[in-house]
């Protein structure tokens, strides 16, 4: 496996693997402190591409200022060991100077359904992710881009903004318990933690009751309900739980094939997401 720091080692392994040749480029971005959801996406990569590249950058401009960027987990060595393992073939890791410069630029496009859901929790997250998968789509030109479902509205603008690029989803991977793996699980106690692995069960619950739902009042009254179900499992705090279309991420107002129900909630410092199909 190589792994790379910059722009240049990446672009000119890239040329001189195309030369001649049509050799297909998987690119899987991720912000690092891999576990088995991340390595899901880089297998699933492997079946679709001859060469498999995996970025790993925490980008600052997709937190907010209150955010946790500088605690963000990161793990290099056994994130390098982790991806070995799975046989990808190129680590992209690059600092912040290399992709931004010296200067960190605001992303200025207006980013159609970044304001529901997380985005209207975390202003401007969208448009940081548009910004640095933009970047390095431009470093790397894939063939194809898999992004997991656990982060289903970031993937969903993803396909709206780079429709020249294959995005493929992967499925979300979860614990024995089933709390969907994320870098941000390590933040958790042991008493959180087992608070955690409620939330995938509830969702899916009152996904259940959705499907006999009349109409939309009655899918408030489920939404209601599991509120009150979260906050007594222990969890301290409700951004949404919502019932939308995965088609177009409007309201869902009757249940169909399409409906998926998100979530994110915190435990005390830390924030979590889930969402069922
Ligand atoms: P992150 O490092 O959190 O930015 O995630 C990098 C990629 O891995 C994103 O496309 C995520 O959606 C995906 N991912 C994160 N957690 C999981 C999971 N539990 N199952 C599947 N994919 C995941």
């Amino acid at each position: 496996m190589h792994i790379f720091d910059t722009k240049q080692q990446v672009t000119s392994y890239i040329t001189s693997a195309r030369q001649g040749k049509s050799a297909k480029i998987a690119l899987v971005p991720t912000m690092g402190a891999l576990h088995d959801g991340h390595l899901s996406l880089i297998k699933l990569a492997k079946q679709q591409a001859d060469i498999v590249i995996c970025s790993i950058f925490v980008n600052p401009t997709q937190f907010g200022p209150s955010e946790d960027f500088n605690k963000y987990p990161r793990n290099l060595e056994q994130d390098f060991n982790l991806l070995d393992e799975v046989f990808c073939d190129i680590v992209f890791a690059p600092s912040t100077q290399e992709i931004y410069g010296s200067s960190i630029e605001k992303f200025e496009k207006k980013i159609q359904h970044a304001d529901i859901l997380c985005g209207a929790f975390r202003q401007g997250h969208f448009e940081g992710v548009v910004q640095i998968v933009g970047k390095l789509f431009d470093i790397v030109k894939p063939d194809v881009a898999i992004f997991g479902e656990k982060d289903f509205q970031q993937l969903f603008i993803l396909k709206e903004n780079f429709s020249e690029i294959n995005i493929v989803g992967a499925p979300i991977i979860r614990e024995a318990d089933g709390l969907a793996m994320s870098s941000r699980n390590k933040y958790l106690t042991e008493a959180e933690r087992k608070i955690a692995g409620k939330l995938n069960v509830i969702l899916k619950e009152a996904l259940e009751k959705i499907k006999s739902a009349k109409n939309s009042a009655q899918i408030d009254e489920i939404l209601v309900l599991a509120k009150k179900n979260i906050i007594s499992s222990g969890f301290t705090k409700i951004d949404y739980i919502e019932a939308r279309e995965q088609n177009n991420l409007e309201l869902t107002t009757a249940y169909s094939n399409n409906t998926r129900i998100f979530a994110a909630v915190w435990l005390v410092k830390t924030r979590l997401i889930d969402n069922y199909l």
